[in-house]
């Protein structure tokens, strides 16, 4: 059921990049919605959950989840959609007659976005990443039929994921066709992602399909280097805005206004 009118905002350590507030402003106001208003929430791990549980009663009816809370935010829900219980992440919470509701639109946006670009029925993917994020991209990826690596930083969390999903866990994966960054390397522009990696720069193929979560000013290095030899792109203000069009749509029960929430994205200024 979508709730509202109310406060609406994003929880995330750190979060002051995030432009889910510019594309959901946006939104409100190009279907006419009045009432709603939409913010950037940081809130640090220790926190968490008592911030959550506190903000219905300040007008809150919802609320975007991002780094590092996803699991967080489905452990306390009261109850979840299927989606969120598959992917064992959330990053919609809906607020409701006192209950905690999540879902995860970061899953169903990873398949909206590869289905414009390739079909991974068969073709082998490698996700970079054992949180939130990574857990909806191995999902996707799953869902679509692709044989899908998960490589992590830190190993028994990357083989736990790789296992609660069906996926391989990959300390030194192999070549694929579809490499998903879904780890925060690239939030700092000024870190080499092919340091943080197990992949070489110049280890994307032509015709492959190569997706970063992370957005910033400019399109990060991962993305740069993998279309410089020929990989199709697809980035993190794609991502963005199409888990932020389901959000919206949950919410509110309108159809998201994509054009305006679009423009949003490349007009607002960068945080
Ligand atoms: P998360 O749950 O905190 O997970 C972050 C992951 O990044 C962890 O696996 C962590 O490794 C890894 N990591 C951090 N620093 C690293 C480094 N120096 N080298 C290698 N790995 C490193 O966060 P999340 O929610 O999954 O989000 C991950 C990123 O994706 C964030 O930047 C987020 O903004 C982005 N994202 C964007 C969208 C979008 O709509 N564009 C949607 C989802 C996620 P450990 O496991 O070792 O801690």
């Amino acid at each position: 059921m979508p709730v509202g009118p109310g406060r609406l905002g994003v929880l995330g350590w750190p979060v002051a990049h995030s432009r889910s507030p510019a594309i959901q402003e946006a939104a409100f106001a190009a279907t006419g919605l009045s009432g709603w208003a939409y913010q950037r929430l940081p809130v640090p791990p220790h926190l968490f959950a008592e911030t959550v549980r506190a903000l219905p009663q300040s007008g809150f009816v919802g609320a975007n989840v991002t780094i590092p809370h996803k699991e967080a935010a489905l452990a306390l829900a009261t109850d979840a959609t299927t989606t969120a219980t598959a992917i064992g992440a959330a990053n919609t919470l809906t607020f409701e007659d006192g209950a905690i509701l999540a879902d995860n639109t970061d899953g169903p946006a990873v398949l909206e976005l590869l289905r414009g670009v390739l079909d991974p029925a068969g073709r082998r993917a490698l996700v970079l990443g054992a949180g939130g994020g990574a857990r909806a991209a191995v999902w996707a990826l799953m869902q679509a039929g692709a044989q899908v690596e998960v490589w992590g930083r830190t190993p028994a969390r990357a083989a736990a994921l790789a296992e609660a999903l069906g996926a391989r866990h990959a300390a030194d994966p192999g070549h694929a066709e579809i490499v998903v960054n879904a780890t925060s390397v690239g939030l700092d522009p000024n870190i080499d992602p092919f340091k943080a990696f197990p992949l070489k720069a110049d280890t994307f193929e032509t015709g492959s399909c190569v997706i970063d979560m992370v957005y910033g000013p400019g399109e990060t290095r991962f993305l740069e280097a993998a279309r410089s030899q020929g990989a199709r792109v697809i980035d993190g203000l794609e991502m963005l805005l199409a888990q932020g069009v389901a959000s919206f749509e949950r919410w509110t029960g309108k159809m998201a206004p994509r054009m305006a929430m679009r423009e949003a994205i490349t007009t607002s200024p960068s945080p």
